[in-house]
């Protein structure tokens, strides 16, 4: 029997005729692998661009986001499951948009960047290229959400497309991208560095999930990693758990348990570290890394303060690590 081979990320999937990869969306139909997904997004929304959660990339703006069905992970805590763990035929296509219409209607929606978000964009390789090189020659931007699990050459190609990343680290532990996620920690990895090489601005996502990858160690171990080939610049987000998908069994994880992690990160010498969701707190106030001063105070995903100059302290004047304009 005739197959093909996905090359797109590392499980090389060997896809029989008529059959799909893992991410359930790139068929092989007709002697060719297709993605079923091309201009067929799933959801479509505007969004602050604190929800993606970028915080150090043009704070307060809109951005356009589209997803399609489809992810190459399987994580048992999924938050979006009904939309990941399904292929491109079961889902309800909610509108037909081919680059050049996705890139108009985030036009005339003032919106200056375009997010490839929600489920996993790494699938839909090849929408999220043509969309973001037409959104690229009439200045929007392009964001990817991502769990960067992608083989390396692909990347190359799609990294000078891109300008901003925020990027998942599902846990700094091998076995736990095995046993959890279905998936390999090396690739994001060296993902995150081809991203960095490539000017993208990076912003990392840490879930964390009670008693699966809460412990500190390996916590300051992947803060030990990031600082280093990342840059002490380089936000970090700690989010809650809440119980879900195969997980509905675990508690969501405790307000203190984010304070560890993120006492553990500054303690790695990370400037700029967040807890989310946690009721009125601070933890996603921006501060100086020099003089603590408040830049940039946030509830929700809403800006409600911003001190914020030229993308510069106003006590010290130093530069902030980030995007501002
Ligand atoms: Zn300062």
């Amino acid at each position: 029997m005739r197959t093909v081979t996905c090359t797109l990320c590392p499980r090389l999937c060997v896809i029989p005729e008529g059959g799909a990869g893992d991410c359930r969306i790139r068929v092989h139909r007709n002697g060719k692998l297709v993605a079923t997904t091309y201009s067929r997004p799933s959801a479509i929304h505007i969004d602050p661009m604190e929800k993606k959660p970028l915080f150090h990339f043009l704070p307060g703006s809109s951005i356009f986001s589209i997803a399609t069905a489809g992810c190459n992970l399987h994580c048992r805590f999924c938050q979006n499951w009904q939309l990941s763990q399904r292929g491109g035929e079961e889902m309800e296509v909610v509108y037909t948009a081919p680059p050049e219409a996705v890139v108009a209607e985030a036009r005339s929606r003032n919106c200056p960047s375009i997010a490839y978000t929600y489920s996993e964009p790494l699938v839909f390789y090849e929408y999220v290229r043509d969309t973001s090189r037409i959104a690229r020659e009439q200045g929007i931007r392009n964001v990817l959400v991502s769990a960067g699990y992608i083989n390396r050459e692909p990347l190359r190609a799609l990294a000078p497309l891109i300008d901003a990343a925020n990027i998942d680290i599902k846990a700094f532990d091998d076995r736990f991208y095995r046993e959890v996620c279905g998936a390999t920690l090396k690739p994001v990895l060296d993902g995150l560095v081809i991203l960095k090489e490539a000017n993208v601005w990076l912003e990392i996502t840490c879930l964390i999930v009670p008693g699966l990858n809460d412990d500190l160690v390996r916590v300051g171990e992947m803060c030990r990693w990031i600082r280093d080939h990342l840059g002490v610049g380089t936000p970090v987000h700690f989010s809650r758990f809440f119980p879900m998908y195969q997980m509905q069994n675990l508690p969501p994880t405790p307000a203190e348990t984010l304070i560890r992690c993120r006492d553990v990160a500054r303690a790695h010498g990370l400037e700029h570290v967040y807890v989310g969701n946690l009721a009125g707190g601070t933890g996603e106030d921006t501060l100086c890394p020099r003089d603590q001063t408040l830049l940039i105070r946030r509830f929700g995903f809403t800006i409600r303060e911003m001190y914020l100059t030229d993308g510069r302290c106003p006590t010290c004047r130093e530069p902030i690590a980030g995007v501002w304009s």
